[in-house]
């Protein structure tokens, strides 16, 4: 099928991009990773697109003091080669298992978060981590926490009118630990199931912080603060087994599919959280925290 015909403006500056998407039903292109398949199927028919790439204030990657901001334009694959993505090594771990490198090199961090797969990788780190993402739109600036972003599959807090700016990833603090993995029927295929962990341990080394975030198993990523959960089990996978095969019973909230039935992922689900958080442990234990002493 070929999309149904569509006028394409890249304005180059923010302004005119947010006139251009004050008209009519226009939508935003970054990447077209996923927009452009949308548009060849029919599965929407915008009037207009917007293509933001030559909009200079978006394609900057910079890293200030405790946060990594990533602009619209910043390609997954840019991202993933960049020397600044090892102040947030969840993004690292997770990056290399967004589609294909072909597609990350074309395809935007913002684009795959504005898109809002539920079995997207990227999303699951936003939240994991408590990213912070900055939205403009004809009323000016706003930044939205990822835990008030993604408000259903394929649906977001960003208006038709407006534009992800950026998003802002937290660096990693000391004693910090983090775990990604998925099971997908290919490697590159969305995920069936997947799970982001961050574990941060105090000056003391005991576990002060744990949480986790899973995808693939509901109309978004779902994050649970599972402190007690990783203290109790000492950080250890087989002890965390118990708490994981109930907590996949309270997140999996999926009809299921040919792929999977929500039985198979509540499973994966039980098994790679246990395996991540404990990996997230051992590595927020792997760094003397300051001041922990030899
Ligand atoms: C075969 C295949 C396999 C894939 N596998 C995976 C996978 O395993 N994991 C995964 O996460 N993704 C996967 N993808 C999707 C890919 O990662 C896309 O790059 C990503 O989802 C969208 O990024 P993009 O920059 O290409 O956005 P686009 O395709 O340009 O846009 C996607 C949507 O987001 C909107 N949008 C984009 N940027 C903005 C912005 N700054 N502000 C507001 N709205 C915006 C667009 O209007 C559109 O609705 C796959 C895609 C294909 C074709």
């Amino acid at each position: 099928m070929k999309p149904a015909p569509f006028a394409y403006v890249r304005p180059g500056t923010l302004d005119e991009v947010l006139t251009a998407l004050g008209s009519g039903s226009a939508k935003v292109l970054a990447g077209g990773q996923s927009l452009v398949p949308v548009l060849a199927m029919r599965l929407g028919r915008p009037d207009t697109l917007v293509d933001i790439n030559a909009v200079e204030e978006l394609s900057s990657l910079t890293l200030t003091g405790d946060m990594l901001r990533v602009g619209a334009t910043v390609r997954q694959r840019a991202l993933e080669h960049s020397r600044e993505v090892a102040a947030v090594p969840l993004l690292g771990l997770a990056l290399p298992f967004v589609g294909h490198r072909e597609l990350r090199s074309r395809g935007t961090v913002c684009g795959s978060l504005a898109h809002a797969d539920p079995a997207a990788e990227l999303p699951s780190v936003a939240c994991c981590l408590g990213a912070v993402l900055e939205v403009a739109g004809p009323c000016g600036r706003r930044r939205v926490p990822a835990a008030e972003f993604f408000v259903g599959a394929m649906t977001t807090g960003v208006g038709p009118d407006e534009v992800l700016v950026a998003a802002e990833f937290p660096v990693a603090a000391e004693g910090e630990g983090f775990g990604f993995a998925e099971i997908a029927r290919r490697h590159g295929d969305f995920a069936l199931a997947g799970v982001a962990a961050r574990v941060r341990r105090d000056a003391a080394g005991a576990v002060a912080e744990a949480v986790l975030t899973g995808f693939g198993i509901s109309d978004r990523p779902v994050t649970r603060d599972v402190t007690e959960l990783v203290r109790s089990a000492g950080g250890v996978a087989d002890a965390l087994r118990e708490g994981t095969t109930d907590l996949a019973v309270d997140l999996v909230d999926t009809a299921g599919d040919a792929h999977g039935s929500p039985g198979y992922r509540r499973r994966l689900l039980a098994v790679l959280a246990a395996r991540e958080l404990a990996r997230a442990a051992r590595r927020a234990g792997a760094a003397p925290a300051p001041g922990a002493g030899p």
